[in-house]
């Protein structure tokens, strides 16, 4: 299997079978909603934060396959994570879409089948999509804890 295939094997599978899908419509978690309309992508996260870690991340959202697979990719990746931690992922992947190596290769596990996407530039935004939502959900949510 070349690295091409490997890659498209990790979308299409995360397309079909998405992790952490679905949201529970509860208090308990933060909520951000974003859209790419280039693409027509909707995409809704739920984010529950407690002592600085991510307990838990859920999505739902509708969209193209790269946008739909890298919501489950990134929900799996940063869960457990410090804010930190997943910050500095967040960071990574912004910049392994555009055609950099990534820094924290075995941290993004999944999320490096993303590297293909910079062949693509109109799918970019596909891919950040969810990590965008994410991205502001943790700074919603540790904003309100410095209150
Ligand atoms: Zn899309």
């Amino acid at each position: 299997m070349d690295l091409n295939t490997l890659y498209r094997t990790v979308i299409m599978d995360n397309y079909k079978n998405p992790k952490n899908k679905g949201l529970l419509k509860s208090d308990k978690y933060h909520f951000v909603h974003l859209n790419n309309p280039s693409c027509g992508d909707d995409m809704n996260i739920e984010l529950f934060v407690e002592d600085g870690i991510i307990k838990e991340i859920h999505h739902d959202g509708k969209g193209c396959s790269i946008c739909c697979s890298s919501a489950s990719v990134m929900s799996d990746v940063l869960t457990g994570k410090s804010i930190e931690d997943a910050k500095r992922l967040i960071v990574d992947f912004y910049s392994l879409v555009i055609g950099n190596e990534p820094l924290y290769e075995e941290e993004l596990g999944e999320a490096i089948a993303y590297m293909g996407v910079k062949d693509f530039p109109a799918r970019i935004k596909c891919a950040t999509l969810s990590w965008k939502a994410i991205e502001q959900g943790i700074s919603e949510v540790t904003k309100n804890d410095q209150k």
